[in-house]
């Protein structure tokens, strides 16, 4: 008997080997595989992103447009915006012809709103004119929404530590996504240089965040690459126009 053995010829699988592709998400998940998820768990709902076009939302609009074939971005349109803020959103759309960018404002012109309310609401009741021009006019907007995908962050305020990527959201009754819950500012202006995405240029002159112009002030010292609500309401105690449900 030889002690010679002899290795039994291996023969090449035959069965398909199929790539894997991860079907579930968690909180855990990346920003790209949140998004990749939500195109395909929604596919056929109506998913609408809404932005002020701060630099979070230009990054999501960014990664959404290179995995999505159509997408609608709403803005609500306060009449207040920065000339810099209407440039960059001229910017995006040209950027991403796929992508609709669709403006929705309240019919309360500015003059109306001062006839009705009295001058400079903004400084006597900044609520109700944030109600007024951002929370109503969102409201109608999610009328026609079933995913409402934004880009909030958890460390971007006290208020918005609670943000998940994946939650209910009471006020409007959808459900909101949002994908980059977990990235600090760093990685969104880390993320925005490398893929050359536009942002607004007032992020450079010490605005960490751009609102309308009666509530929003340059800060000084403040970089690019860190955020804070610090310059808006100038102030006054209010962080949040009140978009986001309870304190956000
Ligand atoms: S941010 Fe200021 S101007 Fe804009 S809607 Fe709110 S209170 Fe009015």
């Amino acid at each position: 008997m030889s002690l010679n053995t002899v290795e039994p010829e291996l023969t090449p699988p035959t069965a398909e080997v199929k790539p894997i592709v991860t079907e579930k998400v968690s909180e855990d998940s990346s920003p790209v595989e949140l998004i990749e998820w939500m195109l395909r768990r929604f596919a056929g709902q109506r998913v609408v992103m809404t932005t002020a076009f701060g630099m979070e939302g230009c990054a999501l609009i960014d990664m959404i447009a290179e995995r999505a074939d159509r997408f609608k971005v709403v803005y609500i349109d306060t009449d207040f915006f920065f000339s810099e803020t209407l440039a960059l959103r001229d910017r995006l759309a040209e950027r991403y012809p796929h992508v609709e960018f669709v403006r929705h404002a309240t019919p309360l012109t500015p003059e109306a709103q001062a006839e009705r309310f009295g001058a400079e609401l903004w400084k006597h009741d900044p609520d109700l004119c944030c109600r007024i021009r951002k929370v109503d006019p969102m409201g109608e907007v999610m009328q026609d929404v079933d995913v409402w995908v934004t880009g909030l962050r958890r460390s971007q305020s006290a208020a918005r530590a609670s943000v998940r990527a994946v939650m209910w959201d009471w006020q409007y009754e959808v459900l909101k996504i949002s994908p980059l819950a977990s990235w600090d500012r760093a990685t969104v202006w880390q993320y925005v240089q490398d893929h050359n995405v536009p942002y607004n240029p007032l992020h450079e002159r010490g605005y960490p965040s751009v609102g309308c112009t009666h509530c929003t002030r340059a800060v000084e010292g403040a970089a690019v690459d860190s955020y804070s609500r610090e310059g808006r309401w100038n102030g006054k105690l209010k962080l949040e126009c009140g978009l986001h449900g309870e304190g956000i």
